[in-house]
């Protein structure tokens, strides 16, 4: 799989450039539980050899290792032992947050719940706290969770606050303002925590631009800007999820990087694969390991002025 690079000056290159040597890179990306993949999302026009964990997992692998993010935030994880031994090796230290009651729980195979992860490089960040919620609506614990990671450059000491999620699934106006709340609840919750910090919140959030829940995320108290429809001159990206299921023809888009534009520099980014690259049966195929694909950019640091007190 490769992504397209979308940062300027443009050169064509197939192999991904490393990141500036002062900037870090953040992968957002909902991998597809193996479980869900397998029995419930009725991808009609996928390979069956496609789905195989057995080579799946290496594909996994692969396309975290193209880019070599020092952040991989992750949703649909139901195998996080593998890649944490996997990524242990290479550097990287996780936390995994599974969903209190993970549909793949009930279904045949299945390896345990699936739920959110987050990577990052150890060599480059040292982790200072963990703090993990189940996200409320109306005061009611849901299905979604959250992990909030507060790390720290080692080179330099400067402090990053990284969340990440994946907000209930499915259409409808009642479930479109469930993830508003479930929106909300996120932001109280890094409000909680971030402390004038630079924020990234990284997720599958399961709405398109028009729902509630993105112009929560990103009103102006929040701080919070979305890194691709600042890559895209504004616009978020047509789609980050193109599958086929049954009969229709999915086209969405529904992961973000939101980021503190006042703190954080995004510098660049990878364009999604082309409707060319995909091909008429879309993903997951032999090319691509999940229905989603991976949201990956660059980001520096901001100089901050020192605050006379
Ligand atoms: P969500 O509604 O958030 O969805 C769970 C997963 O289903 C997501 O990962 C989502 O993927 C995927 N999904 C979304 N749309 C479809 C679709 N059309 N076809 C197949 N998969 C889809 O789940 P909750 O966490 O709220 O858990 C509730 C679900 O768990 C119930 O819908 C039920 O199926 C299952 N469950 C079953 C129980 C049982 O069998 N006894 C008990 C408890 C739960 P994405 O984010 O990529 O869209
Ligand atoms: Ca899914």
């Amino acid at each position: 799989s490769s992504h397209n690079n979308i940062t300027l000056p443009t050169t064509t290159t197939t192999t991904p450039h490393p990141p500036p040597d002062n900037s870090f890179r953040v992968m957002q990306w909902n991998i597809l539980a193996q479980a869900l993949g397998t029995n419930t999302d009725n991808f009609v026009k996928c390979p069956p050899e496609a789905l195989d964990w057995n080579t799946r997992k290496f594909r996994i692998v692969e396309e975290m290792l193209t880019y070599l993010p020092q952040f991989i935030c992750c949703q649909e994880v139901d195998h996080y032992n593998f890649l944490e031994r996997v990524m242990e090796r290479l550097g990287y230290c996780g936390v995994f947050m599974p969903k209190p009651d993970s549909p793949c729980l009930y279904l045949p195979n299945n390896n345990g719940p699936d739920g959110c992860a987050i990577f990052w490089d150890d060599t480059r960040f040292k982790l200072l706290t963990t703090q993990t919620r189940v996200v409320e609506v109306w005061h009611v614990q849901s299905n979604q969770v959250v992990i909030l990671l507060v790390l720290e450059e080692r080179s330099t000491g400067q402090q990053l606050v990284l969340l990440t999620t994946h907000l209930k699934a499915r259409q409808g106006a009642l479930l479109a303002s469930l993830r508003n709340e479930q929106g909300k609840d996120l932001l109280a919750f890094v409000e909680q925590h971030c402390k004038g910090r630079p924020v990234i919140v990284c997720g599958d959030f399961n709405a398109e631009p028009s729902e509630p829940v993105y112009t929560t995320m990103t009103e102006a108290s929040t701080g919070l800007h979305s890194a691709y429809s600042f890559l895209n001159d504004g616009r978020e990206p047509t789609y980050s999820t193109w599958k086929v299921r049954g009969e229709v023809d999915c086209c969405q888009n529904l992961d973000y990087i939101f980021y503190t534009p006042d703190k954080l520099t995004v510098e660049g980014g990878f364009d999604v694969p082309s409707e060319e690259d995909l091909g008429p049966n879309r993903a997951p195929s032999l090319s691509y390991p999940s229905d989603h694909f991976a949201l990956i950019c660059d980001f520096t640091f901001k100089p901050q002025l020192d605050v006379e007190e």
